[in-house]
This record gives C-alpha cells, sequence and structure tokens, in this order.
C-alpha cells in the first residue's frame, strides 16, 4: 500500500527520530530545517532520559514509554542511550527522608527505583567525597543521550532510505499539503506532500502562525512559575574538558545534577538553581563557575579540570507544560508535536505520531495529549 507522503518541518531530537520511523514504514519524506540537523534546544539539553518526579501520572508514564523506546532501540544496535541509572544523593538527614517519598511516588515496580544505604551508595559510585553521602536511591532504567549522535544517525538513516533532508532552508509559510521555505539566498521554493509535520521546537507557533493558527505554546520571554513569578525557560548546559573524574552514573544532588559527557568530560545542569535567569542578564555566566564548585565538593577528582563549553537552551513549553501531539486543522494535513522532556519522549512520539499520520486512530498514549485540553467552552 503507498504511504502518504510527508514533510517534517525541523531536524531536532523530535523532527530526525520521526523522519526516521516514517521512512522506515516506506513514506516519501522531505525534512526542512532553518540550519543544521539537531542545532535548536537538542543542541542545549540535559539529555536525562527519565519518568522521574513529574506530573500528572499520564506525563510520567509517557515519559516512561520513552525509557522503554530507548532501550528496545539499544537492543537493535542503537549507540546513543547510556543507561547508567541514576543515583539521588541525599546529603543530610532530612534529604534522604524526602527520597523515601520519591521513591514511593513511583510506585510502578517495573521502573526499579529502590532507596540506598551511604555504604551502597558509596560502593555503587566510589569516586564520590563520602563527606556528601548520607543516603540514596537508585532509579536503574534511566541514564543520558548523546543527542548529536542519536540526530545525525537517525537522519542518515531516513536519507538513506529516500528521505530528502534541506538544511539552512526557512520555512516562511505552510498551508494544507504544502510549504513554502527560503534559503539562505533568498530564494524561496514551494514543496508539496499529502501530510505537513510541524516538529520546530520554539519556531512551532510562528510557523502555524501563517496558517491562522493560534498554538498554545509559551513565548519563551513570559514563563511564570506556579506562583506566577516570572520564570525564565533558558537553562545552562556546562561541560568540563576530558577527565578521569570517577563518575559511573547519573548523579543528582543538592543544586546540581551531573553526568559522563561525549568527550570524556562531565556535563552539569543548573538544576534547580537557574530558573529565574534570562539569557540576557550577564550573571548568569557565573553559574557553570559556582556549579563546577558544587561538583568538586562532591568529585574531588574534579580539582584540576576546567569548564569547556557552555550552552543556553531555551525550553519547548506548551502552556500547560505537557506535550502536544495533535492534527491542528480540520482537514488533518498539518500535525505538530511540541514538547518540554522532547530526548525522553522522541523514540516513543516517533512510533505513536507515525501510528496516527500512517493509521488514522488516535493513539492510546497520546490521547490525554492533544489540542481539545485548550479549548475554551
Ligand atoms: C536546558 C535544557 C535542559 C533540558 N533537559 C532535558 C532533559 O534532561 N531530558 C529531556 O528529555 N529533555 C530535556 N530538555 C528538553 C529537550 O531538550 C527538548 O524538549 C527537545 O530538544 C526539543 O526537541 P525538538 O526537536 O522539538 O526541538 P529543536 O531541537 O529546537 O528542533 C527544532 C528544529 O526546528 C528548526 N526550525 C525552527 N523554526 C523553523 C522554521 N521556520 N523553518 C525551518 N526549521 C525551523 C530549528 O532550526 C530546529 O533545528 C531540556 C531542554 C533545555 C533547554
Amino acid at each position: 500500500m503507498n504511504q502518504p507522503s510527508v514533510i517534517v518541518i525541523g531536524a531536532g531530537v523530535i523532527g530526525s527520530s520521526l523522519a526516521a520511523e516514517l521512512t522506515r514504514r516506506g513514506s516519501t519524506v522531505t525534512i526542512v530545517d532553518a540550519a543544521e540537523a539537531g542545532s535548536g534546544t537538542s543542541s542545549a539539553t540535559f539529555a536525562w532520559i527519565n519518568g522521574n518526579d513529574k506530573s500528572p501520572e499520564a506525563y510520567s508514564l509517557l515519559n516512561f514509554l520513552g525509557v522503554q523506546a530507548y532501550e528496545r532501540e539499544a537492543q537493535r544496535g542503537g549507540r546513543w542511550f547510556h543507561q547508567t541509572g541514576m543515583i539521588q544523593v541525599a546529603q543530610s538527614e532530612k534529604e534522604a527522608q524526602k527520597l523515601e517519598g520519591n521513591v514511593a511516588r513511583i510506585a510502578w515496580g517495573e521502573y526499579g527505583a529502590r532507596l540506598l544505604t551511604r555504604d551502597e551508595v558509596l560502593e555503587l559510585e566510589p569516586s564520590l567525597n563520602p563527606m556528601n553521602v548520607v543516603a540514596g536511591a537508585i532509579y536503574p532504567r534511566e541514564g543520558w543521550v548523546d543527542v548529536e549522535t542519536m540526530c545525525h544517525t537517525l537522519l542518515d538513516r531516513a536519507v538513506q532510505s529516500g528521505a530528502t533532508f534541506f538544511p539552512f532552508r526557512t520555512v516562511s509559510e505552510i498551508g494544507q499539503n504544502y510549504v513554502i521555505t527560503v534559503d539562505a539566498d533568498g530564494h524561496t521554493s514551494r514543496i508539496d506532500a499529502d501530510l505537513v509535520v510541524v516538529a520546530a521546537g520554539n519556531g512551532t507557533r510562528s510557523i502555524l502562525a501563517t496558517a491562522g493558527i493560534d498554538f498554545p505554546l509559551l513565548d519563551p520571554s513570559q514563563n511564570t512559575d506556579a506562583a506566577g513569578e516570572p520564570e525564565s525557560s533558558v537553562g545552562i548546559i556546562s561541560t568540563t574538558g576530558r577527565v578521569d573524574s570517577g563518575v559511573r552514573h547519573f548523579i543528582r544532588a543538592s543544586g546540581i545534577a551531573l553526568r559522563p559527557a561525549r568527550n570524556g568530560g562531565i556535563t552539569f545542569a543548573d538544576h534547580p538553581t537557574g530558573g529565574k535567569w534570562a539569557k540576557t542578564d550577564p550573571q548568569i555566566w557565573t553559574v557553570p563557575g559556582v556549579l563546577l564548585e558544587r561538583a568538586r565538593e562532591l568529585y574531588p577528582a574534579l580539582r584540576d579540570v576546567a569548564v569547556e563549553s557552555v550552552h543556553l537552551g531555551t525550553r519547548v513549553l506548551p502552556k500547560d507544560g505537557l506535550t502536544i501531539a495533535d492534527w491542528v486543522d480540520e482537514g488533518r494535513s498539518i500535525y505538530t508535536v511540541a514538547t518540554h522532556s522532547g530526548v525522553t519522549l522522541a523514540p516513543h512520539l516517533a512510533a505513536a505520531v507515525a501510528d496516527e499520520l500512517l493509521g488514522g486512530s488516535r493513539h492510546a498514549s497520546l490521547a490525554p495529549f492533544g489540542l481539545a485540553r485548550f479549548a475554551t467552552v
């Protein structure tokens, strides 16, 4: 049976995963990106793969489906998922008590979360400074992803199976069954297909506006937290040079999260301190140094290494913070995927969205993540 032809706008982790899945199923796919593959938010992500401590439960479960999709891909030879397991380190009795609640909340036995004694933490992660460990918990199915390798491998896979990739072409207009692109020299072209999928991260809202669609994605400059206070959607991801740090697992502790990096160094993030920074605030550049000091308190072997690169990323945030994966027009020719936690979700969303595009009916796991929830009565 002939599959519909599809234009995928955006070659980030979502668009690359979807393009590979659609070509695998026999669709003729054209991918368009305003820049290079994987250069948007997917280049400035912490890439923690998890279904941990997210709400509501349907969203947590959707993320867990992402974890399981990575496990299946790894069994088929995918080289980008590093399933190190995540250890949450409690540095005080109070934090240890809180951890008990966290572990109890992830009640699904198959997730495998369990509490660790101080000795168990140090046995699993012997380079941790023992002075900083009171207890811990392990989440063995979590890990991190080398997103650059993932995006490029999946896109190559799609192209080798017959897809066409146009980098450096900005989509300036979309409609039912077509997109208009502009290249670096200002030349415009029209591409036609049966279906259009918008997977353009923070570019999604303006692309859909050209088709008269008001898409409920937050303007990154106008986020607020639960208390209504301004909150930045900017996150800071720092990576050190190559170092024999002894970091084996993905580690979370008070005020820092860190993990091994693809260059042999350590990548660390601003969790949970960075939420209030604006991208233009010069103070933002003090964050990597402060976090490196925190990391050194945990891992003395980081004493002589410096930060080698810093990425500022802007989160892709639907208005309620949850994934949107749905048709945006009544004619069902334009589909949109916009989400935070997109690295965790990408392999599952690729399969579920491909089911919807090619099969027609709503995928059960996506039922809570449609546009109907934003409808005003
Ligand atoms: C600091 C930070 C930390 C994060 N940590 C995690 C984490 O630990 N775990 C996790 O799962 N997720 C995490 N995320 C979220 C995750 O990175 C994103 O959800 C994911 O990268 C989004 O991927 P995407 O493909 O939708 O968007 P993008 O990667 O932004 O890709 C969209 C692409 O569309 C292109 N585009 C945009 N507009 C146009 C246009 N008009 N024409 C053509 N192309 C266009 C862009 O060039 C871009 O390449 C984090 C995000 C940030 C910012």
